[in-house]
């Protein structure tokens, strides 16, 4: 089920479950002020899901008067990397948030160790020499119990000189890990003398050398919340099952109880949403790079033309569900219409040109007139248009043989021209030995007060400008409803024409603009915004959304 209901972004709206948790704990003296946490792993660059997680901590923070602390989960040297350190501060900034405390789990590497210590000397933990495949192999399974290892009852001093010389670099990778002592039998089988570290010696994009055992996630992620003494630590729903664990290591240390809430993660409709999947996609050169706009990324919306203030309306708008939610990506698509409508300026360009002589209009003669620059915002001020014999208009916008209820130009038919008012009618076309329309020749009226019932844009052939323009369209055809099944490959989902490249002309007050980042309405066409690759000679735009939603036509007629 696709799950459009809007939880409203006004003050009114209930409180979601997280915040009915936090209001009972301020009100019950729990904690004098809350502390939220966003825990990104530096593997990859940000995408809309984390963009949901972001608005969440960050927005709950803000709220309650508190603060939020960006954590860097970096305890895996293999796959992380300092320019996603880089565009992950990029992104919580372009999002509008500031955090308390830059951190790093890395940082803590040395607590972390000497809790690891400590729970030993506690009987708490014990270095296991079993391989990989050995430990998994007598994990049990669902409705069997496990198997202890051999080494489960080593002395706690031979656990503190073995883990010690594990630290020391002593043994090679995988030769021995650290596991929790907790019970072989557990009905929840992360509670099976979960692995702790594990032995690793590879470079770590901030420790380098220092370091050859890696705390895992479960031992590590919890015990950052503490050190920190994070009051609400917020994540997504597959880690239901290892809070009994969070709580265990918490409870076994004795130290500042952080606790763990769990939300469901963002599913959007005709996308992929992981940063293995992403990476791939960047890897094999299917899309440009993370931040093609195409992307799902942070960095691929933002190029693309979203502004922060749309994400953060989606996100609300989103809310904060128990259960797995997929969110059609038409909700995405609205909320950005809804910010550009209001910020947009307006500028007339035709993408598939067809040209229109006025052949009454006498060669040469010019007239301008003031044209607004957004009707949803005075401030915005007014530009100029010139109106000469020759313009452009759009392809689409002429029917040699019209169906009824064509308001557009047809022969003999009449249209308004956008701003200036004049009705043209059309009086005969030009065409080519293939029998391509070159040129529609009408004639106008400047009597302007009759009433007819459509109205075109259009750009003068004397003054526009062209452009390249990048009509973007869904990355994948399919909305994966359900989940993919592992034998299918989502890249054979790829739209083919996700891209169309194509050149298009504008009026002139487009490029005079001082700045290029104003997003601009191409009128009926869609929301536009300059794209990075542009330079003072070359303007690109990207199509952000177009003015409708397109697909939910398609989807109707199918
Ligand atoms: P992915 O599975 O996409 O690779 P991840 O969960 O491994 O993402 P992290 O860097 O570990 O990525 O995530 C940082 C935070 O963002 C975590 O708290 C995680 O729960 C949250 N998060 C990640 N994906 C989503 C999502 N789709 N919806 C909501 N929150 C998310
Ligand atoms: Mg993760």
């Amino acid at each position: 089920m696709i799950d459009t209901t809007t939880n409203a972004c006004n003050p009114e709206r209930s409180l979601n479950f997280i915040e009915e948790i936090i209001e009972a704990d301020l009100a019950a003296g729990k904690h004098k002020t809350i502390l939220t946490r966003f825990p990104p792993e530096p593997n990859g660059y940000l995408h809309i899901g984390h963009a949901k997680s972001i608005c969440l901590n960050f927005g709950l923070a803000q709220k309650y008067g508190g603060a939020t602390n960006l954590r860097f989960d970096d305890t895996n040297p293999v796959k992380e990397d300092t320019e996603y350190v880089d565009s992950i501060k990029e992104d919580v900034k372009w999002l509008g948030f500031s955090w308390a405390n830059e951190l790093y789990a890395s940082d803590y590497f040395e607590q972390l160790y000497s809790w690891a210590i400590a729970l030993i000397k506690k009987g708490f933990a014990y270095v296991d020499d079993q391989t990989q495949e050995e430990i998994r192999a007598t994990r049990g399974t669902v409705t069997a119990p496990g198997v202890d290892s051999p080494y489960r009852n080593r002395s706690v001093e031979e656990n503190v000189d073995l883990f010690t010389r594990m630290r020391n670099g002593e043994f090679a990778d995988g030769e021995k890990v650290l596991r929790a002592k907790i019970d072989m039998a557990h009905t929840n089988m992360l509670m099976r003398d979960p692995i702790m570290y594990r032995i690793l010696h590879t470079n770590h994009h901030r420790t380098g050398n220092r370091w050859c055992i890696y705390p895992m996630y479960d031992y590590a992620h919890g015990e950052c919340d503490s050190i920190e003494k994070i009051t609400h630590s917020i994540c997504t729903l597959e880690f239901d099952v290892h809070r009994p664990l969070y709580d265990w290591f918490i409870e076994k240390l004795e130290i500042f109880p952080s606790h763990q809430y769990e939300f469901a993660r963002l599913r959007l409709t005709y996308t992929v949403m992981s940063k293995r999947k992403l990476l791939e996609l960047v890897k094999g050169s299917y899309v440009t790079g993370w931040d093609d706009p195409r992307m799902p990324t942070i960095c691929g919306i933002r190029r693309r033309g979203y502004t922060p203030e749309s994400i953060r309306a989606f996100a609300d708008k989103v809310g904060v569900a128990k259960r797995d939610n997929l969110i059609d990506l038409s909700l995405l698509e609205w909320c950005i219409r809804e910010d550009l409508n209001k910020r947009s300026l307006r500028r007339m360009a035709v993408l598939n040109p067809v040209k229109l002589v006025i052949t009454n209009y006498p060669a040469g003669k010019t007239e301008t007139t003031e044209a607004i620059n957004n009707p949803e915002d005075e401030s915005a001020g007014k530009r100029m248009l010139t109106l000469s014999r020759e313009l452009y208009i759009e392809r689409d916008d002429f029917m040699e043989n019209p169906p009824k209820k064509f308001f557009r130009l047809a022969p003999g038919q009449e249209v308004r021209l956008k701003y200036f008012g004049y009705i043209i009618k059309c009086e005969n076309v030009v065409k080519d030995a293939k029998g391509k329309i070159t040129e529609i020749h009408c004639t106008y009226d400047a009597d302007k007060s009759r009433s007819v019932k459509g109205t075109i844009h259009w750009v003068a052939a004397a003054d526009c400008k062209p452009v390249e323009v990048r009509l973007f369209d869904r990355l994948f055809v399919e909305p994966f409803m359900d989940a993919i099944p592992e034998e299918k490959d989502y890249k054979e989902y790829l739209n083919p024409d996700s891209l169309q490249t194509i050149t298009g002309y504008v009026e002139p007050a487009l490029l005079n603009e001082k700045s290029g980042n104003i997003p601009v309405q191409f009128e009926r066409l869609g929301y536009f915004a300059v794209d990075s690759d542009s330079s003072a000679d070359k303007m690109i735009f990207n199509r952000t959304v177009t003015l409708k939603d397109t697909w939910a036509k398609i989807e109707k007629k199918q």
